[in-house]
């Protein structure tokens, strides 16, 4: 159980005046969170990488079972959970990330006005561009037209981008690739999943992954994502092996370190010991020492 002003919710390490926030449960980054945007004037957003979207709704597992899936009273529950809800305040933090699951604290944070928006780089889901999704619709009209009135499928031709997107309601931007940089196999298989993680954080990688959060941040009218102040946060289980966590070029993985306003830094043991890929001998203890590494040389 958390008490308030229970320290042990998180580690904090000062790696050459770089703040470095762990947390062993991902949602307990909220805490962190909140101390970081207090010291921040301006607006903030937070940059994730995380095998996962970590993208569900606020308080959602809560409100689930206390409105007991009354959709209305579901709602309704968000407004006073974040009227109590103040990031100045630990003692409020606390009682919300004793009323979260995991996934939800992004929602959250930025309900709670700690973050303006997210991006999270992840390997799931990635948010679709308005050309993207017109695309997906003209498709399904197709489909009913065929079921309703027997009219054959034409081949609608995919747009080619530039993409430009629109701000999702919730506030949060997913980014994440199909295969690695390059890959033309088709359908992929276990041995571009390998070739993917080990990619994670290789300089070619990020770079066309920070491109896309670019075009999301600049065509969605929120501003060039280079003038963006940013909390850095990493979820372990974003490595599934050795070769994830040790990059050949690390250029932009260093800097995308050094420009951000502090780091959190979720264990979650678990997620890490289920995703790693088979054989793998890495564990959460492991991958901390090597990724503090990585902030050491980044920032010296
Ligand atoms: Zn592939």
């Amino acid at each position: 159980m958390i008490r308030l002003g229970d320290e042990s919710m998180y580690q904090l390490k000062d790696v050459n005046g770089k703040k470095v926030f762990i947390v062993e449960s991902h949602h307990h980054a909220l805490l962190p969170w909140s101390h970081i945007k207090r010291e921040v004037d301006g607006h903030l957003i937070l940059i994730s990488l995380d095998h996962h979207t970590d993208c569900m709704p606020a308080f959602n597992a809560h409100r689930c079972i206390q409105s007991k899936s009354d959709d209305v009273k579901y709602e309704q529950m968000l407004d006073s959970l974040l009227s109590d809800f103040n990031y100045r305040d630990d003692g409020s933090v606390i009682r919300a990330i004793n009323k979260l699951r995991y996934d939800e604290q992004i929602h959250t944070a930025i309900l709670g006005g700690i973050f303006t928006h997210s991006f999270s780089i992840n390997y799931s889901d990635q948010t679709p561009s308005i050309e993207e999704r017109m695309h997906q619709n003209l498709i399904s009209i197709q489909f009913r037209r065929m079921l309703d009135e027997g009219i054959p499928l034409k081949e609608i031709p995919k747009f080619k981008g530039p993409y430009t997107y629109e701000k999702p309601r919730n506030g949060m931007f997913t980014i994440a690739s199909d295969c690695y940089l390059g890959c033309n196999k088709m359908p992929h298989d276990d041995e571009c999943l390998i070739r993917l993680y080990a990619d994670a954080i290789e300089s070619d990688f990020l770079n066309y992954q920070l491109a896309v959060v670019s075009q999301m941040s600049e065509t969605s009218g929120l501003g060039a994502f280079k003038q963006s102040q940013y909390v850095l946060d990493i979820d372990l289980d974003y490595f599934h092996s050795d070769e994830s966590i040790k990059p050949k070029d690390s250029k932009t993985f260093n800097s995308l370190i050094r420009n951000a306003q502090a780091l959190t830094v979720a264990m979650e043991r678990g997620c890490v010991e289920t995703l790693k890929l088979e054989g793998e001998q890495i564990d959460s203890e492991i991958l901390l020492v090597q990724l503090l590494d990585h902030i050491h040389n980044a920032t010296t």
